[in-house]
C-alpha cells in the first residue's frame, strides 16, 4: 500500500465539477449565456425544481487551513447590505423563471456570523413566492461551533432547517493553535446537544486529516469524541495544502509541520476503521453516515450526487448559487459569481446577474462529466460510446489496472475496495483537459 501511495500521490482535482475550474473556457461568460443555459435545462429536464446555495462569506477570524472564499471582519454592519443583495439577486432570477425551490443550503464563510434575525429575513424573502410549504423544502446550514447560538438554532429550525454541519476539524489543542481555530470539546458538545434537543434530525461533523502538527494519537481522540456524540454524518476531509493559491491564509505554520504522505494516509485509515467499527458506512470519497441517514440511503440506491459542496442527496438538475463567488450549475453550464463583495453588490444593485466566468459544456464534456460523477458517487461507470475516447481512457487506466485498483468488464469500469483511496487518480484517466495543461503551475492539491 505504501508504495502505491507514493506512486499515485500526485496533484489532482477533487472533481466537484467536470471540467474542473482551472480548465473552464469561458473567462467572460455573459449573463445571457448563463440564463439561456438555465432555459435549456428547464426544457430538457421538463421540471422547474431548483436547489439554491447561498454563500455567506464573512468570518470573524482566519483559520490558517482554510480554502474557502471568505472575508475576515469583526464589523457586523456588513450583514444588512449583504442580505439585501442576496434577496435582490434571487429576485432577478425570479423575474425570469418560475422556479420551485427544492433545497436551500447556507454555506460560507460563516453563516452563523449573521444575526438570527438577518438569516430569518433572508430565508423568508427567498421562499416568499414558494408554492411549497417549508416542510417540503430541504434546508441545511454550516454552523461554527463558536458562534452558533440557541437563537440561531431555534430560528432556523422554525424556518424549516432540519440539517446542519459543525466544523470540528480536530480537538487537539496543538493542532488548533497551528490552524488558529480554538474550540473545545465542551463547546462542540453543548451546541451539538442543543441542536439535538431542538429537533435537528441530521447533524454532520466535519473533520480534517493532514493538518499541521496532527498526530495519530491526538486525532484518534478526536475521532472517538466524534463517535461518542454520534452525529448522523461525518465528513473526513483531506487537508488541501495549496498556499500558492490561497496565499498567506495557509502560511500560519511551516511545511515541515505537516504529516508526510504515509502519516497522512495513516490518519485517514485509522479514522475510517473506527467509524466503520462504530456502524458508519463509507460514502464516496470522504464521507461517512449512519445507515439510516439520507446520504447512506442515497449511496445504497445510487442516487447520490456530487457538486461544489461535496456529496449531496440533491434531487434537482439545477443549482443556483447566490452570493459572492458562488458557483451555479445548469448541467449544461457552470457559472461563477463575482469574487469581490463590493463588486458583487454593485452589479446586483444595477439589476444584473453577477456571473463573471464559467464553462459551457460541449458534448464530450457532458459524457465525461457523467462518467466522473458515477465514479465519485458509485465507484463504477460505463465507457463512452466513442471508440477513440474509450481507447484513450483504457490507455490512461493501464497502470491502475495493472495495480488492481480498477477493474474493466467489457463496457463497465468498477473500483474495488482497495481502489477507493485512489478514486481521484482513476477519475483523472477520464479527464481530457489534464493533458492540455501546459503551465508549470501546480493547479491542484495531492490526490491521497
Ligand atoms: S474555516 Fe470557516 S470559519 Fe475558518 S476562515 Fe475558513 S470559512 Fe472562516
Amino acid at each position: 500500500m505504501n508504495s502505491l501511495i507514493k506512486k499515485y500521490n500526485v496533484p489532482g482535482p477533487r472533481y466537484t465539477s467536470y471540467p474542473t475550474v482551472p480548465f473552464w473556457k469561458n473567462e467572460q461568460l455573459s449573463s445571457d449565456e448563463w440564463l439561456l443555459s438555465i432555459q435549456r435545462n428547464l426544457d430538457f429536464f421538463q421540471t422547474n425544481k431548483v436547489s439554491i446555495y447561498i454563500h455567506l462569506p464573512f468570518c470573524e477570524s482566519l483559520c490558517t487551513f482554510c480554502g474557502c472564499h471568505k472575508r475576515i471582519t469583526k464589523n457586523h454592519q456588513v450583514e444588512k447590505p449583504y442580505i439585501d443583495s442576496l434577496i435582490e439577486e434571487w429576485n432577478l432570477y425570479q423575474e425570469k423563471f418560475d422556479f420551485e425551490i427544492s433545497e436551500i443550503h447556507l454555506g460560507g464563510g460563516t453563516p452563523t456570523f449573521f444575526k438570527a434575525s438577518e438569516l430569518k429575513r433572508l430565508i423568508e424573502n427567498i421562499t416568499k413566492n414558494s408554492k411549497l410549504n417549508s416542510s417540503e423544502i430541504e434546508f441545511s446550514f454550516e454552523a461554527h461551533p463558536n458562534n452558533t447560538t440557541k437563537e440561531h438554532l431555534e430560528t432556523l429550525y422554525n424556518l424549516g432547517f432540519k440539517r446542519l454541519s459543525f466544523g470540528v476539524q480536530d480537538y487537539n489543542e496543538t493542532v488548533q493553535k497551528a490552524i488558529n481555530r480554538i474550540q473545545s470539546i465542551e463547546q462542540v458538545t453543548d451546541v451539538h446537544l442543543l441542536a439535538k434537543n431542538i429537533g435537528y434530525k441530521s447533524i454532520s461533523h466535519d473533520l480534517v486529516f493532514g493538518l499541521p502538527k496532527q498526530q495519530i494519537e491526538g486525532f484518534k481522540k478526536t475521532v472517538l469524541e466524534t463517535i461518542n456524540l454520534k452525529p448522523e454524518r461525518v465528513s473526513l476531509y483531506s487537508y488541501a495544502h495549496v498556499p500558492w493559491i490561497k496565499g498567506n491564509g495557509q502560511r500560519g505554520f511551516e511545511d515541515s509541520d505537516l504529516p508526510d504522505n504515509e502519516e497522512k494516509r495513516g490518519l485517514y485509515e485509522m479514522a475510517k476503521d473506527l467509524f466503520l467499527a462504530a456502524g458508519y458506512i463509507e460514502i464516496g470519497m470522504d464521507h461517512f453516515a449512519l445507515p439510516e441517514d439520507d446520504l447512506a440511503v442515497a449511496f445504497k440506491n445510487k442516487s447520490l450526487h456530487r457538486n461544489f459542496m461535496g456529496y449531496t442527496t440533491q434531487k434537482t438538475n439545477l443549482l443556483i448559487g447566490l452570493g459572492v463567488s458562488s458557483i451555479s450549475d445548469s448541467w449544461f453550464c457552470f457559472a461563477q459569481n463575482n469574487k469581490s463583495v463590493e463588486e458583487y453588490q454593485d452589479i446586483v444593485s444595477k439589476g444584473e446577474i453577477p456571473v463573471f466566468r464559467g464553462h459551457l459544456l460541449n458534448t464530450e464534456d457532458l459524457i465525461l462529466r457523467k462518467c466522473i460523477l458515477d465514479l465519485m458517487c458509485h465507484f463504477e461507470t460505463t465507457f463512452p460510446k466513442d471508440e477513440a475516447l474509450k481507447n484513450q481512457i483504457i490507455q490512461n487506466l493501464q497502470e491502475l489496472i495493472a495495480d488492481n485498483l480498477v477493474q474493466i468488464d467489457e463496457n463497465k469500469i468498477s473500483v474495488p475496495e482497495n481502489g477507493i483511496p485512489f478514486i481521484r487518480n482513476i477519475c483523472m484517466a477520464f479527464d481530457t483537459y489534464l493533458a492540455t495543461n501546459k503551465t508549470e503551475k501546480q493547479l491542484f492539491s495531492k490526490t491521497i
